[in-house]
């Protein structure tokens, strides 16, 4: 399917097609328009499918109309397992979002927490994060919750395999409860079911 056809705003469609996507995945054929109506949403799919692109421009859309971010506000969270994929994540969201107004970060640990703590003063639309960290910043107040709209787990069965699944229930009960909840993983084993349960809600349950 063409980009042009899942209702994506010009300044999404000028990025991912300087990117030199003309086409959409099949993921992101299933995901962009169901998360673009509101829902949650649990997808099994692999990395190279194109999933980032799956959650993430939905998710710049949903936030481009939206208020901006106040001081160390947050508006949307994406927690992935490791740093790499973090940093590579936000790389496609910037990429993304190129020509909106929308700003994006990336936290991580083992690296200093205070440039961290200064650029997060001015507030985020996405922040992509692993969970320590985030925990950590939390809990010296750089990262406030009062904005957030939407949550997307990425490589979900990759953060249970790594042993986040305490770390992901503190995070969960920070945020607000009318948010919009985006589960992405391999496989749809099932202890990311019973994750899922307490997760998303009334989920469009998306493979490919
Ligand atoms: P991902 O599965 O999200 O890690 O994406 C895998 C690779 O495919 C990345 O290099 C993306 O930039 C690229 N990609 C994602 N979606 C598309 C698309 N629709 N057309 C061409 N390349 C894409």
């Amino acid at each position: 399917m063409e980009f042009s056809s899942l209702g994506l705003s010009d300044p999404i469609l000028k990025a991912v097609t300087e990117l030199g996507y003309t086409k959409a995945s099949p993921i992101q054929e299933k995901a962009i328009p169901a998360i673009m109506a509101g829902n949650d949403v649990m997808a099994a799919a692999q990395t190279g499918t194109g999933k980032t692109g799956g959650f993430a421009l939905p998710l710049l859309e949903r936030l481009k109309g939206g208020e901006r971010p106040k001081a160390n506000q947050v508006r949307s969270l994406i927690l992935t397992p490791t740093r790499e994929l973090a940093a590579q994540v936000q790389d496609s969201v910037y990429q993304y979002s190129k020509y909106t107004e929308l700003k994006s970060d990336v936290v991580f640990g083992g690296v200093k927490v205070n440039p961290q703590m200064m650029r997060l003063r001015r507030g985020v639309d996405v922040l992509v994060a692993t969970p320590g960290r985030l925990l950590d910043l939390h809990g010296q107040n750089a990262i406030k919750f009062n904005q957030l709209e939407v949550l997307v787990l990425d490589e979900a069965d990759r953060m249970l395999d790594m042993g986040f699944i305490h770390d992901l229930k503190r995070i969960m009960k920070l945020l607000p409860k009318n948010r919009q909840n985006l589960l992405f993983s391999a496989t749809f084993s099932p202890e990311i079911r019973q994750l899922a349960k307490g997760f998303v809600h009334n989920p469009v349950e998306i493979s490919v």
